[in-house]
């Protein structure tokens, strides 16, 4: 008797990072690989691509650092803005609570995290100040960073105002601001402003920009438009094991990614993908969307048997928010071709059920 055959895993929508390194990283990854160059970032092209981010985001004096990884970037930045006695408030659902396995309590020797609740995904700053203000004695952890997630891990994106409103609270509280900004390309294609108006205009001290996500091989840049908070980041890195040695590898997907737009061009096509695939959802299924599709991700009310039709003809579908919640994430890569045969898929299985 013939083995029943299991299809092969359909990657495509599990996450933002199933897909490959998009050709202008890897085009300029080859340039780089050619002859020697100095070791541990002393080359050109990590000077290239802190020069280019600074460009980017308007900012000549700001402090730059790669580092391979989101948690990384995010558990560094946090430690080199705390002292071990501090606290870090952020979203109860944030990255750094649920997806970095302690990193960020650990690199800080024990800052602890105060998870906030607010509607989907987003921090509201009432809850930041409930946080900042509930407790001012000596027993408690000390409130000193808000970290914000943009776009949020629900695919949701901080309006301009909200952004000014938080501005507003962290600085009645004296708080200093970190933005995991693993899909922060994202965010600015949603937004459609400058990256200073999204960042350092908004009082955000240091970003974890995301260029894994957005195309790149493995790199995050740790973004420090406050000088001060960058003190001695260098050691941290080198310490936590993320001093890249051939640096040039991973400055030059940067270099591609910014040199002539293709950061921006992606992301506005991921998010332009999501969009498109909600509605495609909505229109042909009467699948609605669980949260505002306003980047890359999107969250949608999958019934039971659909969800485990998809996952039995092979696509990997992540429901880790519970109920009937799944996500769909896009990427540079992501295809019409890509989006049709999920929604054929689903509009079958639906048909199957009712
Ligand atoms: C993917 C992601 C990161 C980075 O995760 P790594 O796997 O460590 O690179 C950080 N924050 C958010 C919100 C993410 O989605």
């Amino acid at each position: 008797m013939a083995e029943p055959t299991i299809p092969a895993p359909k990657t495509h929508f599990a996450s933002d990072n199933t897909s490959g390194v998009c050709p202008e990283a890897w085009e300029m990854m080859a340039r780089a690989n050619s002859g020697y160059a100095a070791s541990y970032g002393n080359d050109a092209w990590t000077e290239r691509a802190a020069n280019l981010l600074r460009d980017l985001f308007e900012s000549p004096e700001a402090e730059i650092f790669f580092v391979f990884n989101g948690t990384a970037a995010n558990s560094l930045a946090l430690a080199s803005c705390c002292q071990s006695y501090h606290s870090v408030i952020c979203h109860e659902h944030a990255h750094i609570v649920d997806d970095e396995c302690g990193a960020p309590e650990f690199f800080s020797n024990g800052t602890k995290l105060l998870g906030a609740s607010g509607e989907h995904g987003k921090i509201a700053p009432a809850a930041i100040a409930e946080l900042a203000s509930k407790r001012t004695d000596i027993h408690y952890p000390k409130p000193r960073v808000v970290s914000l997630t943009q776009s949020t891990e629900l695919g949701t994106v901080y309006q301009r105002h909200e952004l000014e409103a938080i501005h507003e609270t962290t600085q009645r509280f004296g708080l200093v601001t970190q933005m995991d900004g693993a899909r922060f390309s994202n965010a600015v294609a949603s937004l459609g402003i400058a990256p200073k108006a999204a960042t350092w205009q908004a009082g955000i001290d240091v970003l974890c920009f995301g260029g894994t996500k957005l195309g790149m091989a493995n790199c995050e840049a740790v973004i420090f438009f406050n000088r001060e908070l960058a003190r001695e980041f260098d050691y941290r890195c080198k310490q936590a094991g993320q001093l890249a040695s051939k640096m040039r590898l991973l400055a030059a997907g940067w270099v591609g990614l910014l040199e002539n737009g293709a950061w921006l061009k992606h992301a506005q096509h991921a998010n332009q993908c999501a969009r498109h695939l909600a509605s495609r959802f909505e229109k042909e299924a009467g699948l609605v969307a669980a949260h505002p599709v306003e980047a890359n991700a999107a969250f949608i009310h999958l019934p039971e048997p659909i969800l485990r039709g998809l996952r039995e003809r092979g696509w990997v579908i992540y429901n880790f928010i519970g109920g009937n919640v799944a996500r769909f994430m896009c990427s540079w890569q992501t295809t019409d071709a890509d989006i049709d045969a999920l929604v054929a898929d689903v509009i079958d299985l639906r048909g199957n059920i009712s």
